[in-house]
């Protein structure tokens, strides 16, 4: 039994087998000769990884998924093909290349093959056969990773597990974008486990909000687990528990049942609160909102008790597709989620892509430093034909509700401008086209570069509302990767300098008349939502998961206290200091 420690990034506990979800593109096929006497080692090498993928794939078959059960059948029988398993030998013996390229050539041509059909049925057994060999593939290379002679070979099309993902399993990868992520919302995995990635990462961010338990920055896990191994998912302490003994196993799954148990208790409160406002003992009336990826989430939103929409991420429609969306998708998808919300505010996010949200488009431009380089409205104002489209789009859609713009990662004024300029233009196309608008249609921008929280006055006489997205601040404040868990001690909210960031964008606001909100994650945390009530915040805009949890907290609170323990945290220098004088003040709440 081993114990290794990550970060938690959505609570819940689970046990249960994992799937390895392999590197898209990140394994390359050695290619080199062999002498005849060398074959009968490369085969005897794909022999015993055709044996183990075999018994990978037994030992992810459940007995209670047919689904499942039919294509991991038919990928089991494709292993012990009688036809293919024999033709690979004798190309071996023919070319005399290693095993690995002879492989790969034979499942290139024969997946090939099938797609030529044109037949969408032949064309998903294509699929197939590349994630069954895809899965002997990597067990050859992780068994044998670098051949003394191999020279870089070209990059591997099998993707073993990229198929799929079977339900009611663990997945442990590297990392995965978030854009495969999105893929795997309905798959139905019960845990995500990452050895990168960091709280707030997206990946990090997604799980939260679909309920999915998930740990980053397990180090080393992938090369301890293989498919269908039993561990322990704790997202509450974000650890996870690799070969656990039977103790551990049963005393897991008691803590999961009583989270359940714990869960539907919490949904009875939730329900006690869902008509009660987010108001202090003392009468301040706080708003709080929901972030979502798509326009389908705002259902859910409105359940949770979510006052409008204060962050949609419009990038992951982007990401949703390999092709852009062009304006007539993207104007659904905003009128969507601003009939679904009715008359609450929903605020839209430009494109923000780049960094780790790579969009089509952007694939080919190699940065050094993504996170400093070519994203959100630096790549948009780039690329205007695209972003006035996207204007237009929300433009239309504002002409069904309440609807608000909101520019990403605005580093000074003359981005804003820029940016304000080509919503005129776009607002002007619209006007010659006689299409109907919100001509007063609110425009805002996030503050999540510290040279906009350091000028938010200078910016917030162009705006009519600011947005303070911690996830970046705090990245770009600390110096610190937000995926990066080997730094992950300094990436903390609250530090001093991170709250004069925070603080000096609320004074802005304040002073300009202009609404100031929270849409990064610390938005989501009672404790922060506390501290931030005292330094003047009144909106916040979270995952809808933890709407309720922080209505909570709101309801117990006095404002009056919040500003005391405010004044003292930022007198203080260790974020230590502030958390422990924040949570002892809660504590006389409970
Ligand atoms: C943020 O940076 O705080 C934010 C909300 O945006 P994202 O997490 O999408 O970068
Ligand atoms: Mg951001």
């Amino acid at each position: 039994m081993r114990k290794l420690e990550g970060l938690s990034a959505s609570p819940g506990i689970v046990v249960g087998p994992v799937f390895r979800y392999a590197d898209e593109g990140a394994v390359s096929i050695p290619k080199y000769e062999i002498s005849r006497d060398e074959a009968e080692a490369h085969w005897r090498r794909f022999d015993a990884a055709l044996v183990k993928s075999r018994n990978e794939l037994s030992l992810l078959m459940d007995g209670r998924n047919k689904e499942q059960n039919d294509i991991l059948e038919a990928q089991l029988l494709m292993l012990s093909d009688p036809e293919f398993i024999p033709q690979v030998r004798a190309e071996l013996e023919r070319t005399l290349l290693n095993i690995e390229s002879v492989l790969h050539a034979k499942v290139d041509a024969a997946a090939s093959m099938l797609r030529s059909t044109g037949d969408a049925y032949l064309s998903e057994r294509a699929v197939d056969i590349e994630d069954a060999f895809g899965r002997v593939m990597n067990n050859m290379l992780q068994a044998d990773p670098a051949p003394d002679k191999a020279s870089p070979g070209q990059p591997s099309s099998a993707k073993a597990g990229t198929r799929f993902v079977p339900p009611g399993t663990i997945l442990v990868a590297r990392n995965i974008k978030p854009s495969e992520a999105l893929s795997l919302r309905d798959s139905g995995i019960s845990g995500i486990v990452l050895e990168e990635g960091g709280a707030t990462s997206h990946v990090a961010i997604l799980a939260r909000s679909w309920k999915i338990p998930a740990v980053m920055g397990v180090r080393g896990l992938l090369e301890l687990v293989s498919d269908g191994d039993e561990v322990v998912l704790d997202g509450v302490d974000g650890l996870v528990i690799v070969e656990p003994a039977a103790d551990a196993v049963s005393l897991y799954r008691t803590r999961a049942t009583s989270e359940v148990r714990l869960k539907s208790a919490e949904a009875a409160v939730r329900a006690a609160l869902l008509g009660a406002p987010a108001e202090t003992r003392d009468g301040a009336r706080m708003t709080l909102r929901a972030n979502i990826a798509l326009s389908d989430e705002v259902p859910d939103a409105k359940l949770e008790g979510a006052e409008g929409i204060g962050l949609f991420r419009s990038e992951f429609l982007f990401l949703a597709s390999e092709t852009l969306p062009d304006e007539e998708t993207q104007y659904a998808e905003y009128r969507r989620a601003v009939e679904c919300m009715k008359d609450c505010p929903v605020i839209i996010r430009t494109l923000d892509a780049g960094a780790d949200k790579m969009i089509a488009d952007q694939r080919d431009y190699v940065e050094k430093n993504p996170l400093l380089g070519w994203r959100a409205i630096r790549y948009c104002l780039d690329r205007k034909d695209l972003f006035r489209a996207q204007l237009r789009a929300l433009l239309r859609a504002s002409a069904h509700g309440d609807l608000r713009v909101m520019f990403p990662m605005i580093a000074n004024l003359g981005e804003l401008e820029s940016a304000l300029s080509v919503l005129d233009e776009a607002k002007a196309e619209l006007a010659r086209k006689k299409l109907p608008f919100n001509r007063r249609m609110k425009v805002g921008i996030m503050i999540e570069i510290p040279a906009a929280a350091v000028c938010a006055d200078q910016l917030a006489k162009r705006v009519d509302f600011m947005s303070i997205g911690t996830n970046d601040l705090i990245q770009y404040a600390m110096a610190v990767d937000r995926e990066n868990a080997k730094v992950a001690h300094l990436y903390d909210c609250f530090n001093p300098a991170v709250l004069r960031l925070i603080r000096m964008t609320i004074e802005a606001g304040i002073d300009a008349g202009v609404d100031v909100s929270m849409c990064g994650e610390m938005a989501g945390d009672p404790a922060s939502v506390f501290l931030l009530m005292g330094m003047g915040l009144r909106n916040f805009s979270m995952s809808a998961a933890h709407i309720a949890t922080v209505k909570e907290l709101i309801r117990k609170a006095s404002l009056r206290d919040a500003i005391e323990v405010a004044e003292s945290a930022m007198g203080l220098t260790a974020p230590r200091e502030i958390r422990k004088l924040v949570q002892e003040r809660l504590k006389t709440y409970e």
